[in-house]
């Protein structure tokens, strides 16, 4: 029986990013949906979950993407409500490779102390992938600062990560670099989780750092995020910190994407987001 992924895409057309990737996980068959909206996703699952019997539904699994993350929650919700009793098919939600980039960025920052002894600011975090990072980080026992240009901004933020993920992140407004300077006093890690081409944290803030021990990047698009941080860099040492640039997470990722796809078809009833995700994560990195 055939692997076969429904790949439901917000976006017109289906990300050919998330389809390579599907097959190079073992999907054999890839059933595409482009321009998806939410009120359309039950009638596309039911397609998947009334077709084959209970026992061969986990060869059958649906991928949520596109580059609209709030709409792709909204899909992922729909799809589980579809489901009921053993009518399921395993899902996973990654819109704009947001869990997994958060998730990979998250491991590589805890390879660096103890989260419960650490306190790590999120620069930038009111995106996708800065949200997730910094609710897995308060996850695992981490003071978190989530930072925005505007403090409204990062309120609303941290209010929403409370209610979504019942974690306690703290909001701060970043306008500038003086600003920087001020939320990373004491702090132990950094992430860069800005808009692609924006840095956020200059090398001659970082390299000093009398506390910081890891500084990570997931901007690959020049200038990077964090400057001075080589792109390519995993884990690399210098004084005393470890840097991570995009690719160097990036490459993780990728492995963490394949993982999901391949778990997907383990079972029926795997709903993969960004807490399932990252334990599959950190398994990899064991
Ligand atoms: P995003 O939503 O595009 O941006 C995150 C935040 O950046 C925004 O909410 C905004 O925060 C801030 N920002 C935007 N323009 C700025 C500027 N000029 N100066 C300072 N801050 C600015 O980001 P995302 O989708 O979460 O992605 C985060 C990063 O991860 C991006 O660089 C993206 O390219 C990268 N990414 C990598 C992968 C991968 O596979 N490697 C996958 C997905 C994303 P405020 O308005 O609140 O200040």
């Amino acid at each position: 029986m055939r692997k076969i992924l429904l790949q439901l895409d917000s976006d017109r057309a289906p990300s050919v990013f998330d389809a390579i990737t599907a097959y190079d996980a073992g999907a054999e068959v890839l059933l595409q949906h482009g321009g998806v909206q939410p009120e359309e996703v039950r009638d596309l699952v039911y397609g998947a979950m009334f077709t084959r019997g209970v026992g061969d539904l986990k060869n059958s699994a649906v991928f949520i993407g596109g580059t609209d993350v709030a709409k792709g929650e909204a899909m992922l919700r729909e799809a589980r409500n579809a489901f009921f009793g053993p009518m399921r098919v395993s899902v996973m939600l990654d819109a704009n490779g947001c869990n997994t980039t958060a998730t990979a960025a998250v491991v590589k920052i805890l390879s660096a102390g103890d989260p419960t002894a650490m306190k790590v600011v999120v620069l930038a975090g009111t995106g996708p992938v800065g949200q997730r990072a910094a609710a897995l980080l308060a996850n695992e026992g981490a003071e978190v600062i989530l930072t925005s240009r505007t403090l409204e901004r990062a309120e609303r933020v941290c209010a929403a990560l409370a209610e979504r993920f019942e974690v306690r992140v703290t909001p701060a407004a970043v306008p500038d670099a003086d600003a920087t300077r001020r939320v990373l006093e004491g702090a132990h890690a950094v992430l860069c989780a800005g808009a692609a081409g924006v840095t956020l944290v200059e090398e001659t803030v970082w390299r000093p750092h009398a506390t910081l021990r890891a500084v990570a990047d997931v901007n690959a698009v020049p200038p990077l995020g964090a400057g001075g941080v080589e792109v390519t860099w995993d884990g690399k040492e210098i004084e005393g910190k470890k840097l991570f640039g995009a690719i160097g997470i990036g490459d993780f990722k990728m492995k963490v994407h394949r993982r999901c796809i391949a778990r997907l078809f383990e079972q029926n009833d795997l709903v993969l987001d960004a807490e399932e995700i990252f334990a599959l994560a950190k398994e990899l990195a064991r």
